[in-house]
């Protein structure tokens, strides 16, 4: 259609002066939106939280008397059929009212049997539907709130996998959590952190200096550390006792500039400061 360009020029105008001026102004603010991280507590220069997952016997026994001799609290995930919770309930309900967290692991701990053999057939992702993940992840929420009175969670990923049958299940999540953890990298940014898909290291042998180095790293880039552990003093992707304490040590001799917590209230504060 043929369009009288004189016939509209006080039409277009408007629109002329929308581009020219107002739409680079909103590119601006998304600049400085993007460029602003986030500012951490006090003079903390970055964030740390330690994670024990799958409910095992050395997290009570070994795990806490360590965090709790540096004044220091942890975050335990739990599935619903740990044996540990089952024979010790009362010792896992005593650390939380000491303030460590327990946190959601899936009641059955299904993971992607394409990429751990172990997997038992019923309890395979690829065969999961989404409200079956869903129904598991309310109902392991449930049974935990039985354990510690706790109306809040947060959720860590089985084995990293967030598809049930090829389609991801991290936003069907996020009104069940506070926050999840995943895999990954130190952030460059804490803009780039995705709170229900929050990066780990997934620690298997460690020395205590590697341990220490991952926290300088996120230290050196403002942003926060986040540990995976499995066994602590002997068993499955373990740390050793030893390696485990030098890493502790090291957070609370900095303490004045490593904020060490929970990752629920970890990432309440960044979800707040946002
Ligand atoms: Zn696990």
């Amino acid at each position: 259609m043929y369009i009288n360009s004189s016939k509209y020029f006080f039409l277009m105008k408007p629109i002329t002066f929308f581009i020219l001026f107002l739409l680079p102004g909103v590119s601006l603010l998304n600049a400085q939106d993007a460029g602003s991280d986030l500012k951490w507590p006090g003079e903390y220069q970055a964030a740390v939280c330690l994670t024990y997952d799958d409910g095992l016997d050395c997290h009570i026994d070994v795990a806490v008397p360590a965090l709790d001799s540096y004044d220091l609290k942890g975050t335990f995930y739990c599935t619903g059929f740990s044996n540990s919770l089952r024979n010790r309930m009362e010792d896992w309900r005593a650390i939380t009212e000491n303030g460590h967290e327990i946190g959601n692991h899936t009641l059955f701990h299904p993971c992607d049997g394409e990429r751990f053999d172990w997997v038992k057939p019923e309890y395979d992702l690829r065969t999961y539907t989404m409200a079956q993940m869903r129904d598991e992840l309310m109902t392991a929420n449930t049974f935990l709130a039985a354990v510690d009175g706790m109306k809040e969670r947060t959720f860590a990923y089985t084995c990293s996998d967030f598809e049930v049958n090829n389609i991801s299940f991290v936003d069907s999540l996020r009104n069940l959590f506070v926050a999840a953890r995943s895999q990954g990298p130190i952030p460059e940014s804490m803009d780039m952190v995705d709170l229900h898909f929050a990066p780990s290291w997934g620690v298997v042998d460690p020395t205590g200096a590697e341990l220490i180095n991952y926290v300088k790293e996120a230290q050196k880039k403002g942003t926060i550390a986040i540990f995976m552990f499995h066994s602590v003093g002997g068993g499955y992707l373990n740390v050793s006792e030893e390696s485990h304490r030098e890493l502790l040590a090291y957070l609370k001799s900095n303490s004045d500039v490593i904020w060490t917590d929970t990752f629920m209230n970890v990432m309440k504060y960044i979800k707040t400061t946002r």
